[in-house]
């Protein structure tokens, strides 16, 4: 039990009345590993949050905040700039899409878009676009808490009791097991329903009215489920056929996820406006950025009267020298150690054929991966749906590893400097924890 008092602090999506009964402290990281207050090791298969992508303690990103401090601690960026603002947002754009050259720095994702979302509609009332309104969003999609981003959450406990818009329609959720289970990479089936349901949405609201789709790459928080085979070109599609720009929300799929610096690369789509954060200095200091198409920022800079602003909207630490300079250390050790890419080589694969060794376990009713992500579903049989997850995710927190549980899906996303050793024991604690809640299987394992 800890002797921090922690009746003050109210944490972010947590029970926490059952986190009084039972207070999960963090107090030291070192590489994969976060250790508890007593000094026992959790092997950490989330990066964090999705963000501590080259690892826990990276000496190289210290140093390099510690000197920023000393050297311009902070400096504001309503009319100014700063060295390490300016030349992060260039060494970014060295690995987006050749025409996204802009960067609007944030603080967070959800800053990021609900950002996006005030650039697309701008850019729409720039080019005398300005009915459309509308936004096409995706069941199970997550897009951060703010209230453009709460209004496009696909996920309806994030939403109820909320202020949201009401401008929105969803495209389903890409994740059907009945069809794609134990996929490796993007599953077969799906795109056809999509495109179907996308044109559907199209023929009921009209062309006219529909600003911009966003979507996750991959889904995340909905429960890491890799896009079907063409989904993503078949989206981009669309949108040009109707005039509906595209924002990729990469938060959790930029900086190295899917073994490409982005899923825009990846899937060989550029999107219109792209939002990210998570791995952008490596979980270090707060962060986020808005990547836009050049067209898109010339056309609202063309549009607005010279003597003002020509976007009012910004934020206090936008682009902050810290967080900026820990961004610069950060994109040097992802592109000195092949970490924006190593989840489409070797290290991919370990991974994938790891995770896929997993089959066996009892109640497994999916596995799925891409990059260095991974998910295994779980049906809970007898139990009430979505309670088998915390309770594997309790038992693997008790035998030292930190996945996450969403519903009764275990859902995975080491650093992207994981080891094969720690691959390998990430497994074993796996295959034990599972083991320890659900029995033996009842087979042997297939690799
Ligand atoms: N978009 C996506 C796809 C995310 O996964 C997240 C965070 N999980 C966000 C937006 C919000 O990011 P943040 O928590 O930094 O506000």
């Amino acid at each position: 039990m800890s002797d921090i008092n922690i009746d003050n602090w109210w944490l972010p999506f947590t029970n926490v009345r059952a986190f009084q009964d039972n207070p999960r402290i963090f107090s030291r990281a070192e590489g994969c590993f976060l250790y508890k207050q007593d000094g026992s090791e959790v092997l950490d298969i989330t990066a964090g949050l999705w963000c501590c992508n080259v690892g826990h303690g990276r000496r190289e990103i210290a140093d390099a905040v510690h000197k920023q401090l000393m050297t311009l601690d902070y400096a504001p960026p309503f009319q100014f700039g700063t060295p390490p603002g300016f030349e992060f947002a260039q060494r970014i754009t060295q690995h987006t899409p050749a025409d996204i050259n802009r960067v609007f720095f944030t603080n967070s994702g959800s800053e990021a878009v609900d950002t996006a979302l005030k650039i697309a509609h701008l850019y729409q009332h720039a080019r005398d676009k300005g009915g459309k309104q509308r936004f096409i969003s995706r069941e199970q999609g997550y897009h951060g808490v703010n209230v453009g981003g709460t209004s496009m959450q696909g996920l309806p406990t994030n939403r109820h009791g909320f202020p949201v818009l009401d401008r929105v329609d969803f495209l389903p959720g890409m994740l059907d097991i009945s069809r794609n289970a134990f996929s490796r990479g993007s599953p077969a089936h799906g795109t056809e329903e999509m495109a179907a349901a996308f044109e559907n949405i199209v023929a009921m609201r009209g062309a006219d009215s529909i600003c911009a789709v966003i979507i996750e790459p991959v889904s995340g928080a909905g429960g890491m489920v890799p896009p079907p085979q063409g989904y993503l070109k078949k989206v981009r599609e669309l949108c040009d056929k109707h005039d509906i720009l595209l924002i990729f929300d990469e938060v959790i799929t930029g900086f190295g996820r899917t073994g490409s610096a982005f899923a825009a690369t990846e899937f060989d789509v550029v999107p219109d406006i792209m939002t990210t954060a998570k791995g952008i200095n490596g979980g270090t200091v707060p962060m986020g950025a808005v990547l836009i198409k050049d067209e898109i920022q010339q056309a609202i800079f063309d549009a607005a009267p010279n003597t003002l602003p020509e976007f009012f909207h910004g934020n206090t630490y936008a682009g902050a020298p810290v967080a900026a300079a820990a961004g610069l250390a950060a994109m040097d050790i992802y592109e000195q150690e092949g970490l924006l890419t190593c989840g489409s080589g070797e290290k991919g694969k370990y991974w994938e054929d790891a995770l896929h060794s997993l089959a066996d376990l009892p109640q497994v009713i999916d596995i799925r991966n891409y990059g260095l992500l991974g998910a295994v579903s779980f049906d809970p049989m007898e139990l009430p749906a979505k309670s088998l997850g915390p309770k594997i995710h309790q038992r693997c927190f008790d035998n030292g590893l930190l996945c996450r549980a969403v519903g009764d899906n275990m859902v995975m996303s080491p650093p992207l400097s994981i080891s094969h050793q720690e691959i390998d024991l990430f497994i074993s604690r796996f295959r034990q924890s599972v083991t320890e809640v659900l029995g033996q299987p009842s087979s042997p394992a297939v690799a």
